[in-house]
């Protein structure tokens, strides 16, 4: 089936066309980061304004270097949650207006989801696997025993992965988003150089916990300025370590209890070349097949919305015209999909 899949839950407008929910004919991302860098976070009022001026243009875009029609479409995927819900309100008015001018169906994607199912348009990986969604709004620990059937293992108690970068970026004087920026400024540091406590790391639960490792950052750098300074690569390598093997050893003790030795790490965060680095060594020394994205498929994009749209659609499941934006919805409740629910 050839599908257009629509993105717009947070500051990035995308638009993708994608064949059987693995071919990548065209994926368009146009990033809002610029403007909202300006107010050091996402403006949810400027983000759904964006979006609206953004949607057509990446539409045409993505049927364009996809080389089709707007005829040749068979189905419209979007995502419709979680995220801000003026935001998704415009990919999913702009998707309803697809399957309505043109006849043909719509579904309604998990983002998460389609953070989770990105890595099937590189490769296939087998089920069960263990997934880590590390992003802006989760740190979440699931078994996934197939398309639709997530059970969550852990979760964050507090700020996610990315938002922690994010946030540790604006207290040390990083522009937004501070992922990225940490990223580049670890790989000349020394990621021992400061002690920054592994919270709930022997909690005996898979949960994360984010905001004492913030607030750690933040009494050290008060207490040694020049940490910010001259010191900043020491500071950004020994705080994305602390994050990286906290998130490296809970996902490793899921895996051990559960036996499951396939492991997905998908969304933004698992773009951090210092995630990547340690989970592919513990993957290599336990023997477990570790199946990363490439980092534009990390990132927010809608290819990654097609993956699930298709096998939705493909599966007889169809959104009606009353879709509306679900800002908060846990990958759990999915599985209602498969009992004839929504
Ligand atoms: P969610 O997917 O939970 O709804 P989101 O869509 O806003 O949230 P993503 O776009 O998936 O989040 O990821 C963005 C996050 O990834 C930001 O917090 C950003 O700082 C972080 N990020 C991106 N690149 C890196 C990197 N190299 N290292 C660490 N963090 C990164
Ligand atoms: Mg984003
Ligand atoms: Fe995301």
């Amino acid at each position: 089936m050839l599908l257009l899949a629509l993105e717009s839950s947070c500051d990035e407008t995308a638009a993708a066309v994608v064949r059987d929910g693995r071919t990548v004919l065209s994926s368009i991302v146009a990033s809002q980061i610029s403007t909202h860098a300006e107010y050091g976070g996402v403006v949810p009022e400027i983000a759904s304004r964006q979006h609206l001026e953004a949607v057509s243009i990446v539409v045409e875009q993505a049927l364009q270097e996809a080389g089709v029609g707007i005829a040749d479409i068979e189905g419209v995927a979007v995502t419709q949650g979680p995220g801000l819900a003026g935001a998704l309100l415009v990919g999913i008015s702009a998707a309803k207006g697809l399957s309505f001018g043109r006849r043909i169906p719509l579904v309604g994607v998990n983002h998460i989801e389609g953070h989770l199912l990105a890595v099937f348009l590189e490769r296939p990986v087998e089920f069960p696997f263990i997934a880590l969604a590390v992003s802006g709004g989760h740190s979440h620990l699931y078994r996934v025993d197939g398309i639709g059937r997530y059970t969550t293992l852990g979760q964050t108690v507090d700020d996610a992965a990315g938002e922690a970068f994010d946030k540790v970026a604006k207290l040390i004087g990083l522009p937004y988003p501070g992922g990225v920026a940490i990223d580049r400024l670890s790989a000349g540091g020394d990621p021992q150089a400061i002690k920054f406590p592994r919270p709930l790391l022997h909690d005996g639960t898979f949960n994360f916990s984010f905001s004492g490792l913030k607030t750690a950052v933040l009494t050290h750098v008060s207490k040694h300025p020049e940490a910010k300074e001259a010191g900043i690569n020491d500071l950004a390598a020994s705080f994305q370590a602390a994050v990286c093997e906290v998130l490296t050893k809970k996902t490793a003790a899921a895996i051990a209890e559960t036996g499951i030795k396939r492991l997905v790490v998908a969304g933004g965060v698992a773009c951090n070349s210092g995630l990547r680095r340690s989970m592919a060594q513990y993957a290599e020394a336990n023997g477990v097949e570790l199946s990363i994205p490439s980092p534009k498929l990390c990132a927010d994009n809608a290819a990654m919305i097609a993956v699930p749209g298709d096998f939705y659609l493909g599966a007889g499941y169809q959104s009606g015209f009353d879709l509306d934006a679900l800002p908060v919805w846990p990958l759990d409740k999915l599985a209602a999909r498969f009992q004839g629910g929504k």
